[in-house]
């Protein structure tokens, strides 16, 4: 790596390599703001463990993930981006310029950040749940659910997450069944009885998946259920699992100095991309609770990529001013 980058100031750092970081990389490299982009421990982030993405406009064939985003990855270098192997431990937005404190050790220096490291599915945890990821075992309804025509699927988890997957899944599965970990659902009350009232859907209570079977012939076929009661463990066949059981956004890096909301999502003034910090914007799941789409994710790259550009030309003579210090502090 050109040790130069951590010798200056930046305009702008993109925190994440998703569609989010990478749309705001070819606008930022575009507007000729020489972003750096810092691909994190996930390099292209969820899209790399989808299989085909058929609803990502422009695509009529279908792409697969990781070749959707290896090319906007390939846009983003052809204007000029530089992407680093490297992921940011923390931050001191209390300060201008702004200090992101690198995995190797070193600091980088910028006046803007977009932080777009997403949100990661929470996952069971369980020994052959990765291996079978991709291969009948999901957390993606809309990304996957198409390629369980006429099948048997489970979903895990109580909430609206859970109930909204399996009511999309009804779609195309021949039969639904969510699998819950207590008596109750959590969903709200509407969800609740939209499910009840589908014949396709039935409920499995009190019970947890405690392995996924399959992982020789990468296919699922069956899991092993535990009945949270009682504790006994029975198999169960199908053909595919959506765990839905949240999402956890990517924000432990930043030690608690952006806002938060409840579930944990970067807050913006929304549709602005701005956070509570000044000269700090954020795009894609680590500030979006509802829609985690690539194609939103994207689209909010874009914004933040503008709305960095506004701020630094908004801020020319106090930027100008911090560039005449550094440059003095490091004669
Ligand atoms: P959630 O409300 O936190 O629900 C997570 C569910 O997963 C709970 O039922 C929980 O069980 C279960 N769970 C958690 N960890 C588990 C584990 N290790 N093993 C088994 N089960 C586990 O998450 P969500 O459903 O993703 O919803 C997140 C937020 O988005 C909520 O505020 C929700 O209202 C909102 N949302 C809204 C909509 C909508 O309005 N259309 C759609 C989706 C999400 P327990 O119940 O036992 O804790």
């Amino acid at each position: 790596m050109n040790e130069d980058v951590f010798r200056k100031i930046h305009k702008v750092i993109i925190a994440g390599s998703g569609p989010a970081g990478l749309t705001a990389a070819i606008y930022a490299a575009r507007a000729d703001l020489e972003p750096i982009l810092l691909e994190g421990q996930q390099p292209g982030g969820q899209l790399t463990i989808t299989t085909e993405v058929e609803n990502f406009p422009g695509f009529s064939d279908a792409i697969m993930g990781p070749e959707l985003v290896d090319s906007m990855r390939r846009q983003a270098e052809r204007f000029g981006t530089a992407i680093l192997p490297r992921d940011i431990v923390s931050v001191d937005l209390s300060e201008r310029p702004f200090r992101l404190k690198l995995d190797g050790g070193q600091t980088l220096r910028t006046h803007t950040l977009i932080v777009a490291t997403g949100a990661r599915a929470r996952l069971l945890g369980i020994p052959s749940e990765r291996a079978l990821m991709g291969h009948g075992v999901s957390a993606c309804a809309t990304c996957d659910g198409f390629f369980f025509r006429g099948k048997k699927v489970l979903v895990v988890g109580g909430g609206d997450s859970a109930v909204e997957e399996a009511n999309f899944l009804t779609k195309f599965a021949s039969s639904v069944t969510i699998v819950h970990r207590r008596d109750a659902l959590r969903a709200s009350k509407i969800m609740q009885a939209h499910a009840q009232e589908n014949p396709k859907i039935d409920f499995m209570w009190n019970s947890t998946i405690t392995e996924f079977l399959g992982v020789e012939e990468k296919k699922l076929r069956a899991v092993k259920v535990q009945d949270t009661v009682t504790g006994e463990v029975r198999e169960e066949a199908c053909d595919g699992v959506f765990i839905a059981i949240g999402h956890v956004p990517n924000t432990g890096f930043l030690g608690g100095q952006l806002k938060l909301d409840p579930s944990g999502n970067i807050i913006v003034n929304d549709p602005r991309t701005e956070t509570s910090v000044e000269g700090v914007f954020a795009a894609g799941d680590v500030a979006d609770k509802i829609y985690r789409q690539a194609i939103t994710a994207a689209g909010t790259g874009c914004r933040a990529a503008i709305d960095v550009e506004r701020y630094l030309s908004h801020k020319k003579e106090e930027i100008t001013r911090l560039e005449q210090e550094f440059a003095a502090q490091t004669m």
